[in-house]
């Protein structure tokens, strides 16, 4: 380990292999730490395609995990092994160990920890190498996907556990554990309001009288876009000029899901009032060309592309599942639906797009909150508190 009075060296695990909001997020995260105080070393999967951002170029990098095993099991998948604990203790062990030895070599001082299968591994390696460890929890469980598994190996870890909303938090409750709540964070000078680029409409195939729904975020079932498509179903004549973006692509372990949605799609109709416009790079102009933002999942734990809406200035329908409520203020940022409501859904959608000035006043709302509690700033402060706090500095 490097002395005291030196930089601390921090080692980040992620496991993942395609980009989301736990991987955009980390990257904010180094992007944005006091280089005198302390020094990123990412520990991460053969060929993870997030490692070529920019803020990254000139951070340590260490491949430790081939993305075979444990690592492209659904959490589902992992918790309902018939054994899971005999089962998952040795798929655990080999990258764990692997990870000990990287953790060693790199002389690092403390393990941050960023996804959930990172979480077991990283903290076995951890404890194997006898490091203070911070846990970024950024998901929520159901019984059926590991909660017990996670709370036992948190009793077993120790480690300091982030969480970014009071919902993740509360799945650690009884447990003797600290648990610091920082709610995720973007970077607020690349999420402003403005037009969107003159050609954007015309790329995804929009008229400029459309009224336009985007939702943003990974195609997979729990982030609700099945209701979604329920949802424009019944306002086809309400609302005859309404077009629905969908941003987002599927995880590499459910390709077939894809498909399913596109067929429901044409099922109801919507053929021509869905684009599906796959992973975009260009997030915050596709936010500021809608008129409405919607994030309609079964069971979010934050839901970083809804503040990334508000900070654009848009208007959020979203459902008051997990950590929304935390983030989105019913009736005066947006609004808020039970989960897995299409009808409710509807009925929101319909109210924001048929008064456009109430959206208006929303999404200025919104942006305000973004600024004052959501920036990719104040949780680069935060954590680095927790580390000064587990390291005595
Ligand atoms: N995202 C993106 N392009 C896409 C889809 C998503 O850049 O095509 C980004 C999005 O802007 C957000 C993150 O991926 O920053 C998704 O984070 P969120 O917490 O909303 O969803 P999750 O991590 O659960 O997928």
């Amino acid at each position: 380990m490097s002395g005291s009075g030196q930089r601390k060296r921090i080692a980040y695990i992620d496991h993942a292999v395609d980009i989301g909001g736990a991987e955009n997020s980390l990257v904010e995260l180094i992007s944005r730490l006091d280089q005198s105080r302390f020094t990123a070393v990412l520990l991460h999967t053969v060929g993870a395609k997030w490692l070529d951002r920019p803020e990254l170029s000139d951070i340590e990098k260490i491949a430790v995990f081939q993305p075979i095993s444990l690592l492209e099991k659904r959490r589902n998948e992992v918790a309902a092994r018939r054994w899971p604990l005999i089962w998952n203790a040795l798929t655990t062990m080999r990258p764990a160990w692997l990870l000990n030895r990287a953790l060693r070599r790199a002389k690092i001082d403390l393990v941050h920890t960023n996804s959930l299968k990172a979480h077991f591994i990283g903290g076995l390696a951890a404890r194997l190498a006898h490091r203070p460890l911070v846990w970024h929890v950024r998901d929520l469980l159901g019984e059926d996907e590991g909660l017990g598994l996670l709370r036992r190996a948190a009793r077993m870890l120790q480690p300091h556990v982030i969480a970014i909303s009071q919902a993740v938090a509360r799945q650690f409750t009884g447990l003797p554990v600290e648990v610091a709540v920082i709610p995720n964070g973007i970077p607020l000078d690349k999420f402003t309001p403005g037009p969107a680029p003159p050609k954007l409409h015309a790329e995804l195939g929009l008229a400029p009288y459309d009224q336009v729904v985007a939702v943003v975020g990974r195609l997979t079932p729990w982030k609700g876009h099945m209701n979604l498509l329920e949802a424009v179903s019944m306002l086809t004549e309400s609302c005859p000029s309404l077009k629905v973006v969908v941003v987002g692509e599927v995880a590499f372990w459910e390709p077939e899901y894809e498909q399913q949605l596109k067929q429901r799609a044409s099922q109801l109709g919507l053929d021509e009032r869905v684009v599906w416009a796959g992973f975009r790079s260009d997030v915050a102009d596709i936010l500021r060309l809608c008129d409405v933002f919607v994030l309609p999942s079964v069971n979010e734990p934050f839901g970083r592309a809804i503040i990334e809406a508000m900070a654009v200035g848009r208007a959020v329908v979203a459902t008051a599942s997990g950590g929304v409520p935390e983030i989105v203020v019913d009736g005066e940022t947006g609004l808020l639906v039970p989960a897995e409501d299409p009808h409710a859904l509807a009925q929101a959608m319909a109210a924001l797009l048929a008064d456009p000035q109430k959206a208006q006043q929303m999404g200025e709302k919104g942006r305000a909150r973004a600024c004052k509690h959501f920036s990719a700033d104040r949780v680069a402060k935060q954590v680095q508190e927790v580390y000064a706090h587990r390291l005595g500095t």
